[in-house]
């Protein structure tokens, strides 16, 4: 705890806070990339402190925020199988597809089941050899090394009921394509879980082309307010390259083992984003070498492609040009209990974060 209670110091928040706002010259557009991050901001109040020329951003990086309605309307269609189980993580069975979601096929009879680990949807297909057990990939970097490993196990055992839809996604291409499109944006504070996994060079790339800093933070109070302080410094001398605040859990090179297992199991593959389209290698699929296990090619079920709901603007919000305030439907027809979009469902996404602390700053 006390460890803990030094990144969350009131007197150490609020003294670099107050830096920040000194520092500040000309209004700033930072953009917060991880969806632990916006989740922090919101719950600390950081916006708050914060001197209204400091304008902060959420961006995609929330997984359940960005995996298309198409993916969703694919697991609907295995789950109406025969003898399938999707075994997923909870988060994803809530997210309404373009005519139903998981909860509600659940509710209709399918076999659905919550585990919390990639592994343990293993667990379920070697305990059920009757059975085909699907278990949806989804998350960044961070994730897809577990779901890696889970591929690899499946093929030490020799199992031919165990399968995975990977919506696995990386971070760059989507950071890369919001400044393409034009959004404003002074500076990246980069996710701490997925630079964990991958350290810090791969936004080299962003941070010179563009000019434009990527500081890899942490999650607690102080980590964020260091990490704004940090691109704000840079955004003031007009340079941009990448720093690591959160130096107690990244190391430059990443966990190179990990990349390892990650770059065996997946290669890229061009993927659907909400809100940004279609990016160019910002998705991972199962390699040639684990495509036995690719629910994609086992199950050989077209969807037609969905459009959002009427009336939710989580693209926009996922881009940073909105905040969930300015949704028409937010927290009114739109609630956790009864989510219209995607962002309203994971803990992580903007809508369901400021519903839960009615942020009213943006
Ligand atoms: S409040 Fe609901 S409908 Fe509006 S953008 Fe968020 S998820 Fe979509």
């Amino acid at each position: 705890m006390k460890y803990i209670d030094e990144y969350r110091d009131k007197d150490a928040t609020q003294l670099i806070a107050n830096e920040i706002n000194s520092a500040v010259k000309d209004d700033v557009a930072l953009m917060e990339v991880c969806g632990g991050h916006t989740m922090s901001m919101q719950r600390f109040g950081l916006r708050s402190m914060l001197s209204d020329k400091v304008k902060l951003l959420s961006g995609p990086g929330c997984p359940v925020c960005v995996t298309s309605i198409g993916f969703i309307d694919k697991l609907v269609a295995y789950s109406r199988l025969d003898n399938v189980v999707i075994a997923t993580f909870g988060d994803l069975i809530r997210v309404p597809g373009s005519t139903s979601s998981l909860e509600r096929e659940r509710s209709n009879g399918a076999d659905i089941r919550v585990v919390y680990s990639s592994l343990e949807a293993l667990g379920i297909a070697v305990a059920n050899k009757d059975k085909y057990v699907i278990f949806p990939g989804i998350g960044f970097e961070t994730t897809a090394p577990t779901s890696a490993i889970t591929v690899i196990e499946a093929k030490s055992k020799g199992l031919k009921n165990f399968f995975m839809l990977s919506s696995h996604k990386v971070m760059p291409p989507a950071m890369e394509a919001i400044i393409v499109e034009g959004v404003k944006i002074n500076g990246y504070i980069c996710p701490g879980h997925v630079s964990a996994i991958t350290g810090s060079e791969m936004y080299e790339p962003i941070a010179q082309k563009h000019t434009i800093g990527c500081v890899i933070s942490g999650f607690e109070p102080v980590d964020l307010l260091q990490s704004i302080y940090m691109l704000i410094k840079q955004s003031n001398s007009n340079i941009g390259k990448v720093e690591i605040q959160y130096k107690r859990a990244v190391k430059p090179e990443g966990n190179i083992k990990a990349k390892e297992i990650m770059n065996r199991v997946f290669v890229p593959r061009d993927d659907y984003w909400r809100g940004l389209g279609v990016l160019p290698c910002s998705g991972l699929t199962l390699s040639k070498e684990f495509e036995e296990f690719d629910a994609g090619k086992h199950f050989n079920i077209d969807v037609e492609v969905a459009k959002e709901p009427k009336g939710c603007i989580c693209g926009q919000i996922l881009k940073g040009l909105k905040t969930p305030n300015e949704c028409k439907l937010f927290a009114s027809v739109c609630e956790p209990s009864s989510p219209v979009g995607a962002c309203m469902v994971s803990s992580e996404g903007s809508c369901a974060t400021y519903y839960k602390y009615r942020v009213r700053k943006g």
